[in-house]
């Protein structure tokens, strides 16, 4: 009888990619699988918000069928998104609901984490608590049969070369603003959980959405500023208290139906702020480390979007489900540079492309996205495709990606 060798594989960062690869592989078995983490749980539990995190029906699906929707009960489940277009301060115009074919849902990455990485030691993986450099890196991959990098947006993503042809923008296109709340009221409580979306031209977008934090149910408020305009205000970055204080200011002048309901609202905690702006790129997926060792990239670490459509954290688990596959697939051959490449292209291919595609639309709005939202208020069928689109973000190539495809779906509404 022929014995198949334990593989060994290591995964660098314990986020959304890396935890759901290393915990997959456990439980597919035969792989000795070694997680090397910057902080433990405690540390992550004790520390700052890292993302508002909203996951989307097809994404929660793949952690459903993994055993890893550990909070599906507690977490608000999201069916629908109201969007509101604010053409002047105060003024309310285009008005749609967006409703989801799944719910969506946001658990704190603090809380999912920190239990995910918990949860992959119990399961028998082993977790070497570390910053990883270059060296280590190195060291790494040659005790290991394959190395993954899921080390997010850290420096060490930099050792990936930015593929300038597949990268959007070259800079920031919002100063992003997030804050984790409790006591915030809801338009309409009986409706149940619901996200809310504010579009101001020429200024930014304001998100609201139930989650699940440290805490228990929250709201997370995350400002999309345009650089230079009034929403662009954080850039010293303030505690919770202060931010809450400018942010009730920009609600009352331009959205005061929120500033109503963000009256009594307290921010969760000390760590329930986060400030920054992501420049949007994409990377080549293989690393060579010289003496013919290759790394793989994954999640954030290959394709950083801005969170104006919720992406990221979308992409990351389907891409480390489409890694996992590939690489039980792959049995007992060598994980070769060629293969790594192949594995990212197919998974750029079915589902990475279409997510950079439609954040970049929707940061610049073009004339025939902004008919498709125009039509959407009009259409109940258009709303929903909408929403659907950001959940399941292939659909752009169909009916969003040029105007002739826009201006042929539209045709067929009367
Ligand atoms: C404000 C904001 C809002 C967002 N909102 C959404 C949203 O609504 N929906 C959505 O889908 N996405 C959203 N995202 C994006 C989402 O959070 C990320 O795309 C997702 O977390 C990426 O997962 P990852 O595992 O690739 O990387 P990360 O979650 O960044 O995990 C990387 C891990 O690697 C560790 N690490 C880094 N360097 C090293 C090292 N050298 N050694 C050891 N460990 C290391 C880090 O500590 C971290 O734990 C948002 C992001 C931001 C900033």
């Amino acid at each position: 009888m022929e014995v198949c060798a334990v593989r060994r594989i290591a995964v660098v960062g314990a986020g959304q990619a890396g935890l759901q690869v290393g915990l997959g592989l456990l439980g597919a078995g035969g792989y000795e699988v070694t997680v090397v983490a910057a902080r433990t749980p405690d540390q992550v539990r004790g520390g700052r918000v890292m993302s508002t995190q909203a996951m989307f029906g097809p994404a929660l699906r793949v952690e459903r069928a993994a055993g890893l929707d550990l909070w599906e009960g507690e977490a608000p489940g999201v069916r629908s998104v109201d969007a509101v277009l604010v053409p002047e301060p105060g003024v309310r115009a285009l008005e749609f609901t967006m409703t989801l074919d799944e719910p969506a849902q946001s658990v704190d990455q603090r809380v999912k984490t920190a239990r995910w990485l918990e949860l992959l030691e119990e399961r028998g993986g082993r977790v070497e608590y570390r910053e990883l450099d270059l060296a280590g890196l190195r060291e790494l991959a040659a005790a290991n049969d394959l190395t993954v990098v899921a080390a997010g947006r850290g420096e060490l993503a930099g050792i990936f070369e930015r593929d300038a042809a597949r990268s959007p923008f070259d800079a920031p296109q919002r100063r992003l603003a997030a804050l984790y709340a409790h006591g915030v009221g809801a338009p309409d409580p009986a409706a149940g959980p619901r996200a809310r979306m504010h579009a101001v031209p020429g200024v930014g977008e304001l998100y609201l959405q139930p989650a699940l934090t440290l805490s228990g149910p929250c709201d997370i408020l995350l400002w999309e500023a345009l650089p230079g305009s009034p929403f662009d205000c954080f850039a010293d970055r303030p505690d919770g208290g202060e931010q809450l204080i400018r942010m009730r200011e920009l609600m009352a002048r331009y959205l005061p139906w929120e500033a109503e309901l963000w009256a009594a609202a307290e921010p969760t905690d000390a760590g329930g702020s986060l400030y920054g702006a992501l420049t949007p790129v994409v990377r080549r997926p293989v690393a060579e480390l010289g003496g013919g060792i290759s790394v793989l990239g994954l999640g954030d670490t290959l394709v950083v979007n801005d969170p104006i459509t919720g992406q990221g954290a979308n992409s990351a688990a389907r891409a480390a489900e489409a890694y996992l596959r590939a690489i039980v697939d792959r049995g007992d051959r060598p994980f070769t540079a060629a293969w790594m490449n192949g594995v990212f292209e197919d998974h750029w291919e079915r589902h990475a492309r279409h997510g950079v595609a439609l954040t970049a639309a929707l940061l610049t709005m073009p004339g025939h996205l902004q008919a498709v939202f125009a039509a959407a208020g009009e259409h109940e069928a258009v709303a929903r495709r909408l929403a659907n689109t950001y959940a399941e973000p292939s659909d752009y190539a169909a009916w969003l990606a040029a105007p002739e495809l826009v201006d042929a779906y539209l045709g067929t509404l009367g």
